[in-house]
């Protein structure tokens, strides 16, 4: 018998990579199985049809700011793939003309919550100094209550702001507001002036096809695993041909409720963790529908993410990653959430997500994890297990592949070190008193 341990690792987004090129980087043994017929998982290049011919577009979209994206800025140093600068400005507008924007500070409704603006970010940091527990707990909807917040500052400010940053929440109210202070205080919003973030450097089926020079053959696209059976000495991956592929350890890097249907005998734990785990199917439409956009004119301003309000939900149009590839802004537009009637003539494409929500009560089982990691020969990275962008999917990956036998693979750097030790924390301790940033 072998005394290498054999791993498989189920799915190829940025997680499973993330693990698979820890691994490779230490000479570990493993094996990547992945449903469909190509790498990335929600990170997504799309090829769409247009009058001057297909184009390629990036539907799952990667918006990052640095300062908080360090382990994704050393990847993409070390694949020599440099991402490109793509400032976020914000418009938000209603039927009402009330609006504010990131080139107009002075709107009559800006006037109206601005004082609300800078006492919510002073209580934002007052709750991050108390710890991440102490807000955990709450929901932003029933903070804002008890501090007597007023509708203009949630609704008009706040809550549009929340469903960029987070892509979901259908009631914004009921998200967690640890996630609210974390995002608020990134530092990777300004409601003055556009930011600078960063987008892919090529495109996303790029990066994942350098990611995955030199294991590729250590990769099985198109091989959907139907069920995984544990047993005191082995783990038995079973494919959609009933195949049986034969490991010693399984990282799982699935949305909860597809972990727990792959798993045979689930254990009780596992069960109460993933089963009631709260998740939201939404549609990304991309579209050329110009007539859904604010009609106020910003002085020939350009704004990259426009929200319009009814409510608790918000449209969200003009996805900022879509300005690159040489695309007129104007030319495609994303759209999430859709309230306004798109012209259907006018669609190019429809993407279906399953996003997790950032409820307390999913929190409180990211902080529980912990007891099922390495339980069983079965690890657990990716979205649901951690706080869901691209950065901490990686690390998270990363996590395991370390206690798998791999090395960090950016080490001798200070920076993504921070984001995996709160990571690690999180994951394998359930401690939450670190700071991610
Ligand atoms: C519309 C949208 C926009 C986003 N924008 C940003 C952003 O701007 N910045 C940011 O940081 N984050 C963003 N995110 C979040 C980020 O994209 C995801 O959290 C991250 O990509 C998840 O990576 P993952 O590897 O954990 O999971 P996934 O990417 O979901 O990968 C899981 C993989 O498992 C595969 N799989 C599923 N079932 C099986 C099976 N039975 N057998 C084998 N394989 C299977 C899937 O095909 C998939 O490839 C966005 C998400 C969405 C939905």
């Amino acid at each position: 018998m072998s005394t290498t341990q054999k791993i498989a690792i189920i799915g190829g987004g940025i997680s499973g990579m993330g693990a698979a090129f820890a691994l490779h980087q230490s000479n570990i043994d493993f094996t990547l199985f992945e449903a469909q017929d190509r790498l990335g998982g929600h990170a997504y290049t799309s090829t769409i049809n247009t009058p001057e011919g297909p184009r390629q577009i990036e539907l799952g979209v990667l918006g990052f700011y640095p300062p908080q994206y360090p382990n994704l800025m050393a990847m993409f140093d070390y694949l020599d793939d440099a991402p490109k600068s793509t400032p976020i400005s914000m418009l938000y507008w209603n039927d009402h003309r009330e609006f504010w924007s990131s080139f107009q500070k002075d709107t009559a409704l800006w006037k109206k919550v601005a004082p609300e603006v800078s006492t919510f970010f002073k209580d934002m940091r007052a709750l991050k100094n108390a710890g991440m527990m102490e807000s955990t707990f709450q929901t932003l909807g029933s903070f804002l209550e008890a501090r007597k917040y007023s509708k203009d500052f949630s609704e008009k400010v706040l809550f549009p702001l929340m469903n960029m940053g987070l892509d979901q929440c259908s009631d914004v109210h009921q998200s967690s507001l640890y996630v609210c202070q974390e995002f608020m205080l990134s530092g990777g919003f300004s409601f003055n002036i556009p930011t600078d973030w960063y987008t892919w450097g090529s495109k996303s089926s790029q990066f994942m096809e350098k990611l995955s020079r030199g294991f590729e053959d250590k990769i099985r696209l198109n091989t959907p695993i139907q069920t995984i059976k544990r047993t005191d000495k082995e783990v038995i991956i079973i494919d959609q041909n009933g195949e049986e592929h034969i490991f010693d350890q399984v990282i799982l890097t699935t949305d909860a409720l597809t972990n727990l249907k792959l798993l045979e005998q689930a254990t009780p734990l596992e069960v109460s963790l993933f089963k009631n785990f709260e998740q939201e199917n939404f549609q990304l439409i991309l579209h050329q529908d110009e007539s859904i956009l604010c009609p106020i004119d910003l002085a020939g301003e350009r704004t990259v993410v426009e929200f319009y309000e009814d409510i608790h939900t918000f449209n969200l149009v003009q996805y900022f990653s879509l300005q690159h590839w040489n695309m007129p802004l104007l030319e495609t537009l994303a759209t999430q959430k859709s309230l306004a009637k798109i012209d259907p003539d006018k669609i190019l494409e429809i993407v279906d997500f399953t996003w997790e929500l950032y409820t307390p009560e999913n929190l409180l089982r990211k902080a529980r994890f912990f007891n099922i990691q390495g339980k069983n020969r079965t690890w657990y990275c990716g979205s649901p297990i951690i706080f869901g962008f691209h950065e901490d999917c990686l690390a998270s990956g990363f996590v395991i592949a370390e206690q798998l036998g791999a090395d960090y693979p950016f080490a001798e750097q200070i920076g993504p070190q921070k984001i995996v030790d709160f990571n690690k924390a999180l994951m394998l301790r359930g401690d939450t008193s670190l700071s991610r940033t």
